[in-house]
């Protein structure tokens, strides 16, 4: 019966991601039968989604179902589906290779230690090849729906880095899996249980899943088979009736999660822009959060038919983490990519779906432990919003989060918590950018703050300064970086400008760093420190120059000023030194150690060294 038998091996990231997953997922291991499941009903969804403008590929038969039958005695468990099925080429390509970009990343960051790839490999989505988890052989048995009987296809492998192919008939258009299960995994042969897994975690599956009533129950033979699930699609239904548990089940389906959602916000929206959208927030980010050309975006239905996965019309680029599906039965059931793209309505639901996530993160900004969650595998892609939505900017900004000089952990300071915090009469929001923590810190520019008892927010995400640029004000309340421009808080700067004309030191100072510097100009913002750097108020801080760089854009020079601290004890010091030489050397000295201090080398870092040594064997000379 069977002919063009062909044996192939698959593409080598098959083959180790297989390795690595039967290792990894080894406790977690039902998981197989919701990702098969998962695919049959994807196949069904396809099918009545093709069956809208090709009836024929129907065949005459009645709904979609997916159809579970063990075999105790051989030990095999059968999962089938007459969905859209596949060709030969189909079977070859899909099972046998992973389209997935930054596949060959993920499997690099994998470590070899079970519980932490299996966290991993639960964000990178398993699919198909969870079949091998439990089972040693797997058999693949497929018919594209409209194709001749004969146009069947039969797929082997016991996932050890072959497959073979062959061609042959099948009557039943779809799909059906058979699982040869592994001796320590017989239990998936067993009626009752795969009865329970079922029912905990497909039911909102929403294509009847069914399980033969008695041994008899073949294909076809309608009224042997008992529907497990409820079978309709659980947005649709009232939000009372609906568990938490559910609610969660379906976030796993939907999202191939191993973890529960953050939360989640369901809504039937009734009216002119009718739609029913149901948005979850993950408790983790995804390996490809970042990849140019991972999926994003909603699931969408049209009354209940399924039309496209990665609907990313729907929402903002910086709520792509949102997991949800919408269901807008107004939009036309042949509506394309193109089409969502340019469309009236949908642009309304968007906007309304972005006030939503805002909303419901708002909501969970009120659990702590949640919300730090949240921020620490999302946060850095929230602040793009910052940017890109003017509109809600507001909204955005009130869910930020930043250390600060009151509370250095990751996330721990609000905007508004910082306001509330703030002295009678302060008017501004002071935050100080930085490579990291530690650097911020210690930051020379934050001592006046720190005598003055001001709160700082200490920036070091990598994409703050340029979120802050877009970020003029919150609540009214100008943000000021805390290392720019001149500080009019503080109170001894005009007192200090005076200073500046009449102190020779400060010309002496000016002429020894001639270019380097855009001028030197005495302080009121050091306390401990005798000089720091300052950028102008306008210029490109050192990230954003990194990420000009990068991008291979010209950066502008910059030229900070050099402020100096008169009162410090090495600068009434430097006011008695007399030989040019040795004043230079100590005025190279001094704006270093400000370049250091921001974190940034010196131009001669070896001439740094060397001075740094002279000095270092004066002092031991004298003591
Ligand atoms: P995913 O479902 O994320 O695409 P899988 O590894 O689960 O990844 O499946 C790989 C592909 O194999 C699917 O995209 C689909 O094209 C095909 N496939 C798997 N199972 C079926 C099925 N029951 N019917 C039709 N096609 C299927
Ligand atoms: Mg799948």
């Amino acid at each position: 019966m069977s002919h063009d038998r062909e044996t192939r091996g698959f593409q080598a990231e098959v083959s180790r991601l297989l390795h690595l997953m039967v290792h990894s997922l080894y406790s977690n291991r039902e998981i197989f039968l919701r990702e098969l499941i998962s695919n049959a009903s994807d196949a069904c969804d396809k099918l009545r989604f093709q069956a809208l403008d090709d009836d024929s590929l129907m065949e005459g038969q009645g709904d979609p179902w997916i159809r579970l039958s063990v075999d105790p005695d051989a030990g095999t468990l059968t999962i089938a589906d007459n969905g859209i099925g596949m060709n030969r080429e189909e079977v070859v390509e899909n099972l046998g290779t992973i389209a997935r970009s930054g596949t060959e990343k993920f499997l690099a960051s994998l470590t070899g230690d079970r519980q932490k790839d299996a966290q991993l490999i639960g964000q990178f989505g398993v699919g198909f090849y969870s079949a091998f988890i439990v089972a040693d052989r797997v058999e693949v048995f497929s018919r594209r729906a409209g194709e001749a009987a004969d146009q069947g296809v039969h797929w082997e492998s016991d996932g050890k880095g072959e497959f073979t192919v062959e061609t042959l008939e099948r009557e039943q258009r779809g799909t059906a899996v058979v699982l040869h299960l592994r001796d320590d995994a017989r239990e998936f042969a067993d009626e009752h249980r795969v009865r329970a897994i079922v029912r905990q975690y497909s039911d909102h599956v929403a294509f009847p899943i069914r399980m033969p009533k008695n041994a008899e129950a073949g294909d076809g033979e309608e009224g042997e088979w008992e529907t497990l699930n409820s079978a309709t699609a659980l947005w649709q239904r009232s939000r009372q009736d609906i568990s938490d548990e559910e609610y969660q089940n379906f976030y796993r389906h939907l999202s191939h999660d191993f973890q529960d959602a953050l939360t989640w916000s369901h809504n039937q929206v009734e009216g002119n822009l009718e739609y029913t959208s149901l948005l979850y927030v993950p408790a983790r980010a995804p390996f490809d959060l970042y990849h140019r050309e991972a999926s994003r975006g909603l699931k969408l239905y049209v009354q209940r038919v399924f039309i496209m996965d990665d609907a990313e019309q729907f929402l903002p680029l910086y709520l792509r983490f949102i997991k949800g599906v919408i269901d807008a039965p107004n939009l036309p059931l042949n509506v394309s990519r193109e089409l969502l793209q340019d469309h009236g309505p949908v642009r309304k639901i968007r906007a309304a779906l972005t006030k939503r996530v805002l909303q419901m993160l708002k909501k969970l900004a009120g659990d702590d432990d949640k919300y730090a969650t949240f921020w620490s595998q999302f946060g850095e892609v929230l602040k793009e919003g910052i940017g890109e939505d003017p509109d809600n900017r507001e909204a955005i900004a009130a869910l930020l989060r930043f250390p600060s000089t009151e509370n250095t952990a990751p996330g721990a300071v609000s905007l508004d918590q910082y306001l509330e915090r703030a002295a009678e009469g302060q008017d501004k929001i002071y935050y100080l950018l930085a490579d990291n923590l530690e650097a911020a810190r210690h930051s020379p520019h934050l001592e006046v703050f720190r005598k003055k008892g001001i709160e700082v927010l200490l920036l070091t995400g990598r994409v703050d300064e340029w979120m802050v640029n877009y970020l003029d004000e919150y609540q009214g309340k100008k943000l000021v970086n805390a290392a720019r421009g001149q500080l009019d808080m503080d109170d001894r700067a005009e007192e200090a400008k005076a200073e500046q004309q009449d102190n020779p030191l400060i010309g002496r100072l000016t002429e020894t760093l001639g270019e380097r510097v855009a001028e030197v100009r005495p302080t009121g913002r050091l306390v401990e420190s005798p000089a720091c750097l300052v950028l102008g108020e306008d210029e490109l801080g050192p990230q954003m120059r990194m990420m000009l760089e990068a991008a291979g854009q010209p950066v502008p020079e910059s030229k900070p000023a050099l402020e100096v601290n008169l009162s410090h004890p090495l600068l009434e010091r430097l006011q008695n030194i007399q030989d040019p030489e040795d004043f230079a050397e100590m005025a190279e000295s001094l704006l270093d150690q400000a370049l250091l201090a921001e974190g940034q080398l010196p131009k001669d870092p070896a001439a740094t060294a060397r001075r740094l040594n002279r000095l270092l064997q004066e002092h031991a000379e004298r003591t």
